[in-house]
């Protein structure tokens, strides 16, 4: 099995459209960024990547790179979901806590969770999505978000499906 772990951060900005975990919320304000800002598509990319220890998303994604300017954050996560796949891993579970002022996430957060889960290959149950007030932290401009993945050798279950076929296969000879 593999950990990793990403943090991430934006300044809201008004008069841009609000992307978190790949859905648009609806706000007077969105994120500032070079790319469209999905402040939690970030942090699970870098989670994914650094699980597998393949860099960061700076590195794949660079901000200079005019390619990246207003671009879907989503594609971020697909090339780091393909190097966790290259690693030889799968996608166990995903943890996130998401820090911001406004707006709730609360009555999106089912509505989030099935589009990263989607995004992942994997179910809304090993997906969570949770979210946080920034009290005393005197960052209300802000939207900030941490993630935790955990993956597991792809070859595990598929070893696992072989032996019980094997044994299967052995009874019958018996
Ligand atoms: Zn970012």
């Amino acid at each position: 099995m593999r950990i990793g772990f990403g943090w991430d951060s934006h300044e809201f900005k008004p008069g841009v459209p609000l992307k978190i975990g790949g859905v648009h919320l609806p706000h007077d304000q969105g994120l500032s960024g070079h790319s469209d800002g999905d402040v939690l598509l970030h942090a699970i990319t870098d989670a994914l990547l650094g699980a597998v220890a393949a860099g960061d998303i700076g590195g794949y994604f660079p901000p200079s790179d005019p390619r990246w300017k207003g671009a879907d954050s989503v594609i971020f996560v697909k090339e780091a979901l393909r190097q966790v796949h290259l690693a030889g891993y799968t996608v166990s579970n995903v943890d996130s806590t998401l820090v911001l002022a406004t707006p709730k996430i609360g009555p999106h957060a089912k509505t989030i969770q099935a589009r990263v889960a989607e995004l992942l290959g994997i179910k809304p149950t090993q997906v969570g999505i949770k979210a946080k007030t920034p009290e005393g932290m005197g960052t209300d401009h802000a939207a900030i978000a941490h993630v935790a993945v955990l993956l597991e050798k792809a070859s595990r279950k598929l070893k696992s499906k072989e032996r019980s076929a094997t044994k299967k296969a052995k009874k019958k000879r018996r």
